[in-house]
């Protein structure tokens, strides 16, 4: 027979922390603190092979697992002294989900199961409340009908709203217990008015309702979409938790609240956490109510008026902060929790690694490991590299003038400006455009996540730091102002108002994250300083890693900014890239449109100064550290003029007329220019070409060298080679112009020659080219798009739905199809070692600044990853931590 359901509770549990795929991350949590003895509901865990059971098999269970859920059930009544539909003293549950690693507010809920006319009058006996009994009722009635029955919720706010309105009443906390009993009559009217039956009295109906419900919400589109921003495979699947409810909402002896063991913005090793009195979970979560801070210090530092948990339950919180101390202790993390005290009694609802921004992820990492509660290498896992990009991004610059327009709470760090939108929708929508948004709303929901990924910042008027916007924010890594209560919004007129200053949809506004202001227009940023935690984590990665971090950069600018993150050289530098300037792309289109080598090479004449001084300030910006030039590689389309003005600028230039210039471009039109007319076809066609960038190169190297004394090491590159044939006379043209150079200077230096690998001819001729090759870049974008024989430029679309179909799940252009092209790499890393053994490796694509990317270059053996500037930290610590889990693996193997 199979395990389907775990129990725990009363300081015991069948479940582990390390049983996280089989019991979710909740109910993996929730037995492991069961077994600590820290104060957990009773309750169980469906699995999450129930949900794949579940999938396979039309919607239905397996046979066995009724009986199993029945009695552990059974379990929770003798735990907890109650029973399950008892009209004198009845059990009441929640059931709620549980995927493998959180997914907040994604999937559904169902709270106070177990209500119906004969239980709530046993409620109203033990609580002594007939309003609270009603309320629950009501709201369980609520949120049964809309997550398991389908009926809107609308619907009942709707009714909710009425009767307030012929009552007088502007606020909840004015309807009456005969109000809600009412009510609750008037909703499940609507509910059989709607669907045509009843709602379900059973509780165990109800219970299987909602059990359902919950495995229904695991393909729901808002989880289905996080799941493919966030990379969780949908197999994985959700399990159920079902629990003993406790009450936050009996009275001012009760509360709940959400908590972190350290602080998730700044990483600061203190308690933090909010709390509302006389309130279910829920409301703390949605934001609808402002919250308390728990601890003195937190209500200080936030200049909050009401009074900390440390004053108004002294005790409880001193049980709270020891559970913290252990629960900290324990999992080696900091964690995120949520209580709920039941009249002064404490109960902890869950625990988990908390979600925190870069900056307190860096922080927590290097403190904890200076505290010995983790060593070095678990400090350098504990960051994850994409997150590194927060703290890359700029901050406003202090001394820039500003317009303050408001205040609310520092929820996700980071300045951004954007023009103003209102909703989600929009923000895609002008996103899609090229614009750059911030996202304002009331609060934010689940549904809105896909505006708020594209926003530059999201700021919205109400909820605490836990709220909905905050969380998601910091694990976007978006900027986020929360809770700005002065701000009002009109959705309607799509407008922001405070006081007497209105702002219209598509104004400017900026955010800081950090300190959660919000300002008129936009305020100019700074870079950010890379010392202290950062520096510190940066260099444990670096002693770990083995693979070198080099740039893709070309500009002065890039240079100097990939030199101030760390890397160890330059593995990209494309030569086309610096023609697009106005004075320089007149003479490259001279050079593309000549029609013969006498007017290529006057074209050139011209270049080859502007050629000179570029690697002249690459060089002496990068001393010491081998630069990588790639020889000319342009796609024509991306050269050739298209308007009468840059058409009328090329004749004149070229002393042709327009008419010339134009029956030129349509000649070298080509239908698909990616796989045309570019790479070293070009050096092949017009070797010119090549020498005029070979004596510009070698020029360069021999004044950069002579001036400075330092070493200057070019690498020079031919791109899209696919035959021997074409490698070897460029790599001789260069080995000439070389020796031309040195013969004229009276001076030498060394410089090597490679090729791209970035087709998969080359791939499998890599013997044959490691000849004359002595170094590989694997060009994969390049190789990507010829090996899945999808274009760089058009995949976008389809793409989309493949990752949805999970056909590819992660867009191969991004995150390197390890199969596929994977094994291209692989073929071309075996033959091209054997030819040469020596031979030097490197990726320059995109999928060199991707994690996982890094983590399969790893697993080759390459010896290095060349990325964009920005991205060099985040492939220093990936390639660190690639070496660590090529060692767990291989551990795990043994
Ligand atoms: C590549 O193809 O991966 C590459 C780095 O070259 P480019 O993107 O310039 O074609
Ligand atoms: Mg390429």
């Amino acid at each position: 027979m199979s395990k389907w359901v775990y129990f725990f509770g009363d300081g015991q549990a069948e479940g582990r922390a390390d049983m996280k795929n089989l019991l979710g991350g909740k109910g993996a949590n929730l037995a492991e603190m069961s077994s600590l003895g820290v104060p957990v509901p009773a309750g169980f865990t469906i699995t999450t092979e129930v949900c794949t059971y579940y999938y396979e098999n039309g919607e239905t269970y397996p046979a066995d697992l009724k009986q199993q859920v029945m009695d552990s059930l059974k379990q929770i009544e003798s735990i907890m002294g109650a029973k399950f539909g008892d009209p004198d003293n009845p059990l009441l549950v929640s059931v709620r989900s549980g995927a493998r690693t959180s997914m907040p507010g994604m999937m559904d809920t169902v709270l106070n199961l177990g209500l119906n006319d004969t239980t709530v009058q046993g409620l109203i006996k033990l609580s002594g409340d007939a309003r609270f009994a009603y309320d629950s009722y009501r709201r369980f009635v609520t949120m049964y009908s809309d997550v398991v029955l389908g009926v809107d919720h609308y619907h009942f706010e709707e009714i909710l709203e009425s009767l307030k309105e012929d009552k007088g009443y502007t606020l909840d906390t004015e309807v009456t217990a005969e109000d809600w009993k009412h009510l609750v009559g008037v909703y499940k009217a609507k509910v059989l008015e709607q669907l045509g039956t009843p709602f379900p009295e059973d509780p165990v109906e109800q219970m299987w309702g909602s059990i359902g419900a919950v495995f229904g919400s695991w393909m729901n589109q808002r989880a289905k979409t996080y799941r493919r921003l966030h990379h969780i495979p949908g197999h994985w699947g959700t399990a159920v938790n079902v629990q003993a409810m406790v009450f936050g909402n009996m009275g001012d002896d009760s509360a709940t609240g959400v908590c972190f063991s350290r602080d998730p913005s700044t990483g600061e090793n203190a308690f933090y956490g909010e709390y509302l009195v006389n309130a279910q979970g829920e409301d703390v979560v949605a934001g609808i109510r402002t919250p308390q801070n728990i601890s003195i210090a937190g209500k200080e530092k936030n200049n909050s008026d009401l009074p900390a948990m440390e004053e108004t339950m002294p005790v409880i919180y001193k049980e709270l902060v020891a559970i913290r101390d252990r629960l900290e202790v324990h999992y080696k993390d900091m964690q995120d929790m949520e209580f709920t005290i039941q009249k002064n009694k404490l109960w902890m609802l869950q625990t988990r690694n908390g979600k925190r921004t870069a900056a307190a992820a860096l922080k927590i990492a290097v403190d904890m490991c200076n505290e010995g509660l983790i060593d070095k290498e678990t400090a350098i896992l504990r960051v994850a590299p994409e997150h590194l990009d927060q703290l890359l991004h700029p901050t406003l610059d202090p001394k820039a003038p500003r317009d303050l327009l408001a205040h609310g709470l520092p929820a996700s760090p980071g300045a951004a400006s954007g023009q103003v939108v209102f909703t989600a929708d929009e923000a895609e929508a002008w996103a899609q455009k090229g614009k750059k948004v911030v996202l304002v709303r009331v609060e934010t929901s689940p549904e809105d996540i896909g505006g708020m990924h594209v926003s530059q910042g999201i700021l919205t008027t109400r909820g605490g730091m836990t709220s909905h916007a905050a969380v998601v924010a910091r694990g976007m890594g978006v900027p986020c102002v929360a809770g700005a209560g002065e701000i009002r919004v009109d959705y309607r007129a799509k407008t922001l108002t405070v006081g007497d200053r209105v702002v219209k949809e598509g104004d400017i506004i900026t955010l800081d994250g950090a300190k959660g202001d919000v300002f008129l227009g936009e305020v100019p940023t700074l870079q950010p300083e890379l010392s202290g935690d950062f520096a510190d984590l940066m260099l444990w990665a670096d002693k770990v890693r083995r693979m070198k971090v080099r740039a893709n950069a070309e500009t002065a600018e890039d240079c100097g900014t990939a030199r101030k993150f760390g890397a160890e050289g330059v593995g990209l530098c494309r030569t086309e890239h610096m023609f697009f300037d106005p004075k320089r792309i007149i003479h490259i289109r001279q050079m593309i449109l000549a029609e013969d080598e006498a007017g290529r090479r006057a074209a050139l004449e011209h270049l080859l100064p502007y050629q000179r001084q570029d690697f002249v300030e690459v060089f002496t910006i990068m001393q010491g550290l081998p630069v990588t030039i790639r020889l000319l590689d342009p796609p024509l389309h991306e050269f050739l003029p298209h308007s009468e003005n840059e058409i009328a600028d090329v004749a004149a230039s070229a002393g042709v007329d327009a008419a010339t210039v134009k029956s030129r471009v349509a000649m070298l039109q080509e239908a698909n220019p990616m796989l045309g007319h570019r790479g070293c076809r070009l050096g092949i066609t017009y070797p010119e070409v090549y020498e005029m960038q070979a004596r510009a190169i070698f020029e360069a190297a021999l004044e950069v060298s002579e001036a400075s004394g330092e070493t200057v090491l070019p690498e020079i590159m031919i791109p899209l080679v696919g035959s021997v044939k074409e490698l070897e006379p460029m790599r001789a043209l260069v080995d000439r112009v070389a020796e031309e150079t040195f013969t004229a200077k009276g001076q030498r230096i060394e410089y090597h020659v490679g090729t791209m690998i970035e087709l998969p001819r080359a791939c499998l001729q890599a013997a044959q080219i490691a000849e004359h090759a002595e170094f590989f870049s694997f060009g994969t974008n390049d190789l990507t798009q010829t090996t899945l024989g999808m274009s760089r430029d058009d995949s976008g679309p389809f793409l989309e739905v493949y990752a949805q179909k999970g056909i590819y799940p992660r867009d191969p252009f991004q995150s390197i199809d390890v199969d596929g092209v994977g094994e291209m790499v692989q073929i071309a890393a075996e033959r091209g070692r054997k030819t040469r053994p020596d031979i030097k490796l490197g990726i320059c694509g995109e999928h060199g600044g991707d994690p996982d990317s890094i983590h399969f270059c790893e697993t080759v053996d390459l010896n290095y990853v060349s990325c964009s500037p920005y991205r060099v930290p985040i492939a220093r610590l990936a390639a660190a931590q690639s070496v660590l889990l090529k060692g767990k693996e291989a551990e795990k193997d043994r």
